[in-house]
């Protein structure tokens, strides 16, 4: 494989402790304190994120709220609020393309831009330039870590590699040498279930890794991704399909409490309503929607993992973007759940797919002008209108029918590695970015 000593193509920014060094840039009484950020406010749960002062102290992310306050007594903890996250990190996304475009954002703290052999050719300049947009914007507690590289992966473990606040260019004509003491789990993509195939293929570190030609790669991941991940590795882009959106779903597991058929029908209305949301911040239409549910799996001491029973309903329709059409289909899958279903319900999931851009729909000319075609545009006007207000007022200010809490709350407004919310998907009015949420233990 060709090594590529030219210009860095890649640049790969990451914040540092995100969430809790967010908590910090909006409230000054928590700048250069040891902070964890939990997402409820209880003892027993993990901390999401842990400020670089807690842990300096010696604190990992995930540890609970009890125990870190036994190794740091004097630990804040204060509850996460994923929309000020996400509304931060839309500035963020601005501030930064103030000096650079950005090409893929990977999740709510981490993205990655394309450079011109210009910008590569500025080097950490260019990365100083992120910097200081960055600190004239945002408090100084806001850092990142920078790396730039040939390719994406190499740029991220090159930044992964100088974090708290740093910035760095690899050239890969010091590979393998510069990354020589890097544990292989430590590498993005490589879990602990790859960790075993490459181990029993006899890789055991990153010169190992290295050494691998692209068939054996591609033997280990037992797929493409394989041969993908060591072109990457060896400074050669190796670029993905642009994945198309195939489906506008949330799932939602149900407490013992929330199990009845009425329970059952007020979640799978508001996940609905969520999916629907989103469905309509694009110019997508669906055309079907799946309703399933899922008994809670039965532990048994003999078998570990006792199959749990699924039901599961699709209703079709014409292809449609309003709350109106869609919960009519839902209307019907949960009656025949009703009839059918012979099991109580531990998870239930709604997914609106078949879709369709609105250009790829051929309807006839005369169904456009039928009273089903002026009908459902009506539908869809009232939907936008419901949206805009929503997104005014919090999503609760308005909802058809009747609005319980769901249990987890945030219908759709969960930050997963992926998936940024939009500011809509939460339930909520907004928070005030200053209106700490502090923890009662
Ligand atoms: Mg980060």
């Amino acid at each position: 494989m060709v090594q590529n000593t030219c210009l860095p193509e890649r640049l790969y920014l990451d914040f540092d402790s995100f969430f809790a060094s967010a908590e910090q840039h909006f409230n000054p009484f928590l700048r250069g304190k040891p902070v964890g950020v939990v997402a409820l406010d209880s003892a027993h749960t993990g901390c999401i994120a842990v400020s670089r002062e807690a842990k300096i102290r010696g604190l990992k992310t995930n540890m609970p709220g009890r125990e870190a306050r036994a190794i740091i007594p004097d630990m804040v903890f204060v509850v996460a609020r994923p929309d000020v996250y996400v509304r931060l990190h839309k500035r963020i996304l601005r501030v930064i393309e103030t000096v650079v475009p950005i090409q893929h954002v990977r999740s709510i703290d981490e993205v990655v831009c394309e450079l011109l052999p210009s910008e590569g050719r500025q080097g950490l300049v260019l990365a100083q330039r992120i910097k200081d947009a960055l600190s004239q914007n945002f408090s100084p507690v806001l850092t990142c870590s920078i790396g730039m590289a040939a390719t994406e992966l190499l740029a991220k473990l090159a930044a992964e590699r100088h974090k708290p606040n740093g910035a760095v260019l690899l050239d890969t004509s010091t590979l393998p040498a510069y990354l020589a003491d890097l544990k292989l789990g430590k590498l993005p993509g490589i879990g602990a279930g790859m960790l075993v195939r490459l181990n029993a293929a006899g890789v055991r570190d990153f010169e190992g890794l290295w050494a691998l030609a692209p068939k054996q790669a591609r033997a280990i991941w037992g797929s493409v991704e394989g041969e993908r991940f060591l072109q990457e590795l060896h400074g050669t882009h190796a670029p993905r399909d642009q994945t198309q959106k195939r489906m506008f779903g949330h799932s939602r597991v149900l407490p013992r409490e929330w199990r009845s058929p009425d329970k059952v029908e007020d979640c799978a209305r508001q996940l609905l309503a969520s999916a629907a949301r989103r469905l309509r911040r694009t110019d997508l239409r669906a055309s079907k929607l799946t309703l399933a549910m899922r008994s809670q799996r039965i532990r048994s001491t003999r078998e570990k993992n006792t199959q749990a029973q699924s039901w599961i309903w699709e209703g079709q329709f014409q292809p449609s973007r309003d709350d109106h059409n869609f919960g009519r289909a839902l209307s019907k899958g949960l009656g025949v759940a009703r009839a059918q279903m012979r099991f109580a319900p531990g998870s239930v999931s709604v997914m609106l797919h078949g879709l369709e851009a609105k250009g790829d729909i051929t309807g006839d000319l005369f169904a456009a002008l039928s009273s089903d075609a002026q009908d459902q545009a009506r539908w869809e006007n009232v939907s936008n209108m419901m949206d805009e207000l929503r997104s005014r007022f919090g999503s609760k200010a308005l909802s058809l029918g009747k609005h319980e809490k769901v249990p987890g709350g945030f219908v759709g407004g969960k930050i997963a590695f992926g998936r940024i919310p939009e500011a809509e998907d939460f339930e909520d009015a907004p928070s005030e970015d200053g209106d700490t949420h502090f923890c009662s233990f």
